[in-house]
This record gives C-alpha cells, structure tokens and sequence, in this order.
C-alpha cells in the first residue's frame, strides 16, 4: 500500500476508507464491536470476562455429540468403555465406574453449593450445574487421559489411575482406593466444563476465523511476500492470543476445581501434589497430548501456594481437621 503523505493530504482520509483497505477497516471494526457485546462474565470465575456466543442448551447438545463420537472412536480402537453395556458392568469394570460417578455425585453437589455461594454473595450466576447433562464413564487405555466436555460429559482412561494412584507405573484397582487426586484431576475438568471454557474457544476460534478472511480481502492489493508476512503476523498473534487464553483457562479450572474439591471434603493439598506428578510426568521423552494443553508450571504452584491458606479453613470449616 503506497500512500505517501501528499497524497493523502491531497486526497483527504476518505481514501484511506476506499477500496479493500475500507473493507478491511470496517470489518475489524465490526469484529470489536462483536467481540465487545458477546463478552460474558465467567460462571465460577468471578470478575473474569470472556467471548462466548454460545447457550447452554447448545453446549449440551454439541458435548453429547462428541462425547458419543470419542467415546465410540475408543471402542473401534478397541478401548472398551467400562459399563458401556450394564451386562459386562461386574468386578473391577463396576467398581472403577462407580468411584468415578461417586466423585463426580460429590463434585456436582459441591458446584451447586458454590454456585448458591455466589448468589449470595451477589454475583449473576446463570444456574449451569442443573442444566448439564452429567454423565460419567471409564474408557479402559493406557493413555493418561481425562476430560469433560461442554455439557458435564465426562470421562476418565484408566491411564490416568496410576498417577492419581499409587504411580508405581502399574494400574490397578488399589489405585482408586484412595481417591483425592482422582477428584483432583475431575474437579479441574469439571472447572473447565464449568466456566464454559469449550465454548469460549469455539466462539473466539470464529471470530478469528472472520478476522483472517477480513485480512485476506484487505491484502488484495499488496504483493504476495508482503501478503504472506501480514498473514503470517496475523497468524502469530493469533497464535499468541490463543495461548494466553489457554493459561488463563488452566488457572481457572485450577481454581474452580480447587473450590470444589474442599466443599466436597477432598484434602485441597492433594491439588499441588498431583500437579507437580504430571509435571514429572511432562517432561519425560514423550509427553501424553493430554499434558501439552495442561502445562504444570511454577506460576501454577505458586497458585496453588497461595489459595492453599483459604481452601484448608474452607475444608476444615466443613469437613473437620484436616491431618
Ligand atoms: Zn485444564
């Protein structure tokens, strides 16, 4: 774009608002103004704001359906899915199923309590925890894995027992025999689910989407290197944006899961515990992808450093000395 200032003196800035470079303007303009008025506070977050352009109604819908396809996707790569079917629901298959469901019954009575909490404390808190559809299942894979999608789908891989467990590099029914940094695990997926961190990113991955095609149409008339390089730093700072976003969200559901861990009478010392674990774990030759949007970092212990003091008077308050 070769405006020299005479020209635009001679020209006036209506020239600057012709052709594609107009477009280009407008629609970013129009992307602010969109980015603006969908901003909605965050469920469980309080004070923090976010783009989301989705229902809850939506969410639900749309987790059902990737929670069938996941979920049918391990069982074709032939990772049975625990209770799939109630005949085949005996022994450890039951018992597996049942600790998880029994946390996730904890963990859910718990979001309830601090959604009231909030309410009382005069936040606008829309009621998500009744309008998920809460749903619980062990799929049976090495991969340390945990998740639960938009809408309260949640599932646990067996992978994950053995760090949640003993982490003697065995999985084994003992353990879930002690299930604190299970509920860990679930408390901070359940945070993400929460907060409706899924339909941020869906939301903020459109309006990115509508932004690169606005910068697209507005670098018609630059050369193709100079098209690449604009692109490129769009890309970046996208890119760049999207990570921030994402440590944001760990520190949300940390938080969240956290809150929720010691209104269900979970010992809140096993959060750091189980982090630093998967952090160890992390830095091995091949870290499991559930770890690459999980980063274990040192700002992540310092949280946990100092919400510790609060979240131990807040068990102790409910659930007697902590020892
Ligand atoms: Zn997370």
């Amino acid at each position: 774009m070769n405006r020299d200032p005479g020209r635009i003196r001679a020209n006036g800035l209506g020239d600057l608002f012709s052709g594609r470079f107009g477009i280009l303007l407008i629609a970013l303009v129009g992307i602010f103004i969109y980015w603006q008025a969908n901003q909605k506070e965050v469920p469980f977050a309080p004070g923090k704001k976010q783009l989301n352009t989705m229902s809850i109604e939506q969410e639900v819908k749309l987790g059902a359906e990737s929670y069938l396809q996941i979920l049918q996707g391990e069982h074709q790569q032939g990772n049975t899915v625990l209770c799939a079917d109630e005949a085949s629901c005996t022994g450890s298959a039951r018992d597996l199923t049942e600790t998880v469901r029994e946390i996730g019954a904890r963990l859910e009575k718990a979001a309830l309590e601090l959604e009231e909490e909030y309410r009382t404390a005069g936040y606008d808190m829309p009621g998500v925890v009744e309008k998920f559809d809460w749903t619980y299942y062990v799929v049976d894979s090495a991969t340390p894995n945990a998740f639960c999608l938009p809408g309260g789908y949640v599932a646990v891989y067996t992978g994950i027992l053995d760090i949640t467990g003993n982490y003697d590099g065995n999985v084994s029914l003992d353990d879930i025999s002690d299930v604190d940094k299970l509920a860990v695990v679930m408390g901070h997926e359940i945070g993400h689910a929460l907060a409706h961190h899924g339909a941020a990113r869906m939301s903020t991955q459109q309006v990115l989407q509508v932004g690169q095609m606005a910068v697209a149409v507005g670098l018609g008339d630059m050369g193709v290197a100079q098209q690449q390089m604009v692109m490129q730093a769009f890309g970046v700072a996208a890119q760049g944006g999207f990570l921030a976003f994402s440590r944001d969200h760990e520190t949300q559901a940390d938080k969240i899961g956290l809150d929720l861990l010691v209104r269900a009478c979970y010992d809140p010392r096993e959060a750091p515990e189980l982090w630093e674990r998967m952090g160890e774990i992390g830095k091995g030759e091949r870290p499991p992808e559930w770890m690459s949007t999980h980063p274990a970092s040192e700002t992540r212990a310092e949280n946990f450093r100092k919400w510790m003091p609060d979240a131990i008077a807040e068990y102790e308050s409910r659930c007697g000395p902590l020892r």
